[in-house]
């Protein structure tokens, strides 16, 4: 019988579920989307570009500046 994954097992899904721990700051890497405004080479509107990033303690300032 399958029955019951290890707690390791639990951890690592949890762990691939809410995100990566970052190697140097032993924090969760957090998604965060952010919106940037960039404009259109043929017709000069504005546009809003959603890029998701991964941040952390070690890129948060960089981030929120
Ligand atoms: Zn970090």
């Amino acid at each position: 019988m399958a029955k019951g994954k290890s707690f390791a097992d639990k951890i690592a899904k949890a762990r691939e579920q809410r995100g990566d721990t970052c190697q140097a700051c032993g924090e969760t890497i957090k998604p965060i989307m952010v919106v940037s405004p960039t404009e259109s080479e043929r017709t000069g509107a504005l546009r809003f570009r959603r890029n998701f990033l991964k941040y952390c303690s070690c890129n948060e300032k960089e981030i929120f500046e």
